[in-house]
C-alpha cells in the first residue's frame, strides 16, 4: 500500500541556510555522462592528483597499528604538536598545542567558530565573490552578512577604504581568504596590514581562511595572525585537502586562542566527537615528511593556469587576468552579453564543460565564470577548444 507522508515541518533556521554549488553542477554532470555525454570536469576545487604515497602509507600503518578508536576531540596530541610547530615555522608566531583544534575538514571550523562567536544581529564582513559557505553560515546563525567587494580591477584584493566604511559598532568578525576563491586574489603583506589598521584596537575577531597557503604563484603567502598583537584576534584556518590531495580524508584545523579552542571542541564533541585517529596519524607525516609530491604538484598547477589564462584570453567575449593564487581562473565574460549562470548552463549543456557561474560566490561574482585547473592540460586544452567553438557558433 502507498503510504503518504505528513508535510516535513523542518526547523525555520534551515530556510536561511544556502549550499555550494560545486557539488550541485557535479551531480548534474555526471548525469549527462549516464547518458553517455563526454563533460570536462572544471567544476569541483579538488586536486586531480593521487594523496602522496608517504600519506597514504603513514594511514594505513595507522590503520593496522590499531589507531581505530576514538580520540580526545580537539586531535590527537601528536598531531596537535605538529600543526602547532607547523604554523609556528610558517607564520612565525609561538603556537601551543591548546591552540589547535583538528575537525574533519577545513570547512567544520568556519561552522564551529561562527556558531560559537556570532550571535543574532552582529554583523559579519566577508570577501564576494567567495566561498558561500561564509554567507551561507552568517545568515544561519541570524546575523548580518556584509559583503566586501572584490574587484577584478584590484587583481580581486581588498579595497581597504571601502573596507573601512563597513565596519560598525555590531562587527563582530572579519574573514578573509588569501589565496581566494573563486578568484585567485592574493593578499599582499601591505594589504594584511591595512587590513589590521582599519579593524585598529575594535574588538572584532578575524577568521583567516588560509586553505590555499601553499598554492602561491606570485609573491607569497602573508597571514593576519603574523603580525604583531594579532595572534589571539586571528582564527587561522588551514588543512590537508588541497596542499596534500586529500580532499577525501577529511583532515583540517584551526588555530586560536585557548579558550575559544576549548568552546570548538565542544562543538566538535557535540557533533563528530572526534577526527578519524588513523587520517591525524596520515596528518603528522603529510605535515613532517617529504614535501616534493606538494612542490611538483604546484609546478603543474602554475603550467595549466597559464596555458588555461591564455587559452580563456583568445575566446571570444571571454577576459581573464592572471591568479597570483589558488587553483581556479575567474574570467570576466560579461562581453559575451550572457548572464553567468546561462553561460554555465549552455557550456555544460551544449559544449560538454563543467565549470561554475560566478554568482554561486555571491551577487558580485556575477559576470564571472569559475573554472578550476585541477585537470590534466589535455583536459584543459579539451575544454578551451570546446567553449571556444561554443562561443564562435552561439556568440
Ligand atoms: N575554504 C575555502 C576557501 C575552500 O575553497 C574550501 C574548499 O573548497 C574549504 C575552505 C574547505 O576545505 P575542506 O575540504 O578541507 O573542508
Amino acid at each position: 500500500m502507498l503510504q503518504t507522508m505528513t508535510p516535513l515541518r523542518l526547523a525555520q533556521r534551515m530556510s536561511r541556510l544556502g549550499t555550494e554549488t560545486a557539488f550541485e553542477v557535479l551531480v548534474r554532470a555526471r548525469a549527462l555522462e549516464a547518458k553517455g555525454k563526454d563533460i570536462v570536469h572544471l567544476e569541483i576545487g579538488e586536486p586531480d592528483f593521487d594523496t602522496p604515497s608517504n600519506v597514504i602509507e603513514a594511514g594505513v600503518k595507522a590503520l593496522k597499528g590499531g589507531y581505530t578508536h576514538y580520540g580526545p576531540a580537539a586531535g590527537l596530541p601528536q598531531l596537535r604538536q605538529t600543526i602547532a610547530d607547523y604554523i609556528a615555522k610558517t607564520r612565525n608566531v609561538p603556537v601551543a598545542p591548546e591552540e589547535v583544534v583538528v575537525v574533519p575538514g577545513g570547512k567544520p571550523i568556519m561552522f564551529f567558530v561562527i556558531l560559537a562567536l556570532v550571535e543574532e544581529g552582529d554583523e559579519v564582513i566577508y570577501p564576494n565573490p567567495g566561498f558561500p559557505i561564509y554567507e551561507s553560515m552568517i545568515n544561519f546563525v541570524g546575523a548580518k552578512p556584509v559583503p566586501i567587494q572584490l574587484k577584478e580591477e584590484m587583481d580581486f584584493r581588498f579595497d581597504v577604504a571601502e573596507f573601512k566604511k563597513l565596519i560598525t559598532d555590531r562587527t563582530k568578525l572579519v574573514i578573509l581568504n588569501s589565496p581566494h576563491n573563486p578568484t585567485g586574489g592574493v593578499l599582499t603583506e601591505k594589504d594584511v596590514r591595512d587590513i589590521a589598521a582599519a579593524i585598529g584596537d575594535r574588538d572584532i575577531m578575524v577568521l583567516s581562511d588560509e586553505i590555499y597557503s601553499r598554492l602561491v604563484f606570485e609573491g607569497s603567502h602573508h597571514s593576519i595572525m603574523s603580525l604583531d598583537g594579532w595572534k589571539d584576534r586571528t582564527i587561522l584556518l588551514d588543512g590537508f585537502s588541497k596542499t596534500y590531495a586529500m580532499t577525501g580524508w577529511r583532515m583540517g584545523y584551526g588555530v586560536m586562542r585557548p579558550d575559544l579552542a576549548t568552546a570548538v571542541s565542544r562543538l566538535q564533541t557535540n557533533s563528530n566527537s572526534c577526527t578519524a585517529s588513523f587520517t591525524q596519524m596520515a596528518g603528522v607525516e603529510a605535515l613532517t615528511g617529504d614535501q616534493s609530491s606538494v612542490d611538483k604538484m604546484n609546478a603543474e598547477f602554475l603550467r595549466r593556469r597559464d596555458r588555461m589564462v591564455e587559452g580563456l584570453n583568445k575566446i571570444k567575449g571571454f577576459s581573464c587576468r592572471t591568479p597570483h593564487g589558488a587553483f581556479y581562473v575567474f574570467p570576466n565574460i560579461t562581453k559575451t552579453g550572457w548572464p553567468s549562470k546561462k553561460l554555465a548552463d549552455a557550456i555544460l549543456d551544449e559544449a560538454g564543460v563543467a565549470c561554475l557561474s560566478g554568482n554561486a560566490f555571491g551577487k558580485y561574482g556575477e559576470g564571472y565564470l569559475r573554472l578550476s585547473v585541477a585537470n590534466s592540460i589535455e583536459n584543459i586544452n579539451k575544454a578551451l577548444e570546446r567553449i571556444d567553438n561554443w562561443a564562435n557558433k552561439n556568440l
